[in-house]
């Protein structure tokens, strides 16, 4: 039983049906014959239905391979292309690393970054923001919520301030898409990414949001596919998944975060009772699938290995950079001493969870961390 959502989301049977006749057929969009105009016309279908999901028009749509690719063509593809307006870029120290490292590679190239602090529960600071935006500035970019500890983000405010002062926007809804509403419109954003597998759609699939008059540099040069933005033939069947998800997730996405929620402050209440245990990121302003909580003295590894023998699967954070061993950056953003932010577990919540996986959690978690603690030499301190 998984509470990882966050680390692949399993693809929904219904996506799963959608795109099975799209694997068998032939078919490349950009083929002058009957093949072809049948998988330009799904392609173009798929597109609409991605583009209702955030209230976006079809034509400002761009596939990708996934967020990671989306960000790098949002932060990087626009910086080139405008770089007339200016060098300065502001962004925040909570963002995925899909944005911080693109962000690394303007610097070397000549760019300067700010990176926007943020308060102990995660939350950018947006007079820092406004305060930051120079003349100079051409780019703001600020996840919608972040994907290890929840915290929703002011974008609204960004927004207002990006159009005020000429700046573009740009907003990672990875985490955010299918949890809470993500309108384009009413975040006021010019470029948005978005993923299908954290919305239960295929892997290796996503999209970048490219609002109408936006320039931005293509960083695959080909055959000029996706409006000459990124080259490469479309996986027609992959899209077809994104595009049934994003149907399923529009109709449904209200109802399952209500569920979501319920489940998560169930969580959160009866995790708190542990001593010593505290939650990671905002209180209120959080997404309905995000439980994020420290315990003193032990080590979110180990927690995390007790409770797959239990089998139950969940995460210490960002499992982009758990290789690295480093505590998360986002929680040292956020004033967390290292042994603090090592003693993390995050629990994702989704579709598949029911009450009684919320049940079984909760009758293992306690007697894992008291385990846990018993041979913790900080804890007989
Ligand atoms: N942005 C955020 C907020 C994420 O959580 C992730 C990882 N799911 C990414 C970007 C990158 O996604 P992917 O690895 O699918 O490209």
């Amino acid at each position: 039983m998984t509470f990882d959502y966050i680390s692949g989301c399993p693809i929904d049977e219904r996506v799963i049906e959608a795109m099975a006749p799209h694997m068998r057929e032939p078919g490349n969009p950009s083929s002058v014959h009957s093949h072809g105009f049948k998988a330009k016309q799904i392609l173009e279908e798929s597109r609409a239905s991605v583009a209702a999901l955030v209230n976006a028009d079809q034509n400002e749509i761009v596939f990708t391979s996934g967020a990671t690719e989306s960000n790098n063509l949002a932060l990087i593809g626009y910086a080139l292309r405008n770089r007339e307006k200016g060098n300065h870029i502001i962004t925040s120290a909570v963002e995925h690393m899909s944005v911080i490292n693109p962000c690394k590679f303007l610097q070397k190239n000549g760019f300067e970054i700010s990176y926007a602090p943020v308060d102990r529960y995660g939350v950018v600071d947006p007079s820092f923001i406004e305060e930051s935006v120079k003349e100079d500035t051409l780019l703001i970019s600020v996840q919608h919520a972040n994907n290890e500890i929840g915290t929703i983000q002011p974008i609204e405010e960004l927004g207002k301030t990006a159009r005020e002062r000429g700046v573009a926007l740009h907003v990672d809804a990875t985490a955010s898409l299918g949890k809470i509403e993500v309108n384009v419109e009413k975040l006021n954003v010019d470029l948005l990414t978005l993923s299908s597998n954290d919305i239960y759609g295929p892997r290796g699939v996503g999209a970048l949001y490219v609002r109408k008059g936006t320039k931005v540099q293509p960083l695959l040069l080909g055959g000029g596919q996706e409006r000459g933005l990124r080259s490469g033939t479309e996986d027609v069947a992959c899209i077809v998944g994104f595009g049934a998800a994003a149907e399923i997730t529009r109709k449904e996405y209200v109802d399952e975060a209500a569920r979501l929620t319920k489940m998560r402050d169930k969580l959160i209440d009866r995790i708190l009772k542990i001593e010593e245990s505290y939650l990671n990121g905002h209180p209120e302003k959080r997404l309905p699938n995000n439980v994020n909580v420290r315990f003193s003295y032990i080590e979110g590894e180990s927690i995390v290995l007790s409770l797959d023998q239990e089998g139950i699967q969940a995460s210490t954070g960002s499992a982009c950079s758990s290789k690295t061993l480093q505590p998360s950056h986002v929680l040292t953003a956020m004033g967390l001493k290292h042994e603090e932010a090592h003693g993390s577990l995050l629990l994702t919540l989704g579709r598949l969870n029911e009450d009684e996986d919320v049940e079984k959690l909760l009758g293992v978690l306690p007697s894992a961390v008291e385990r846990l603690r018993m041979i913790s030499p900080l804890y007989r301190r």
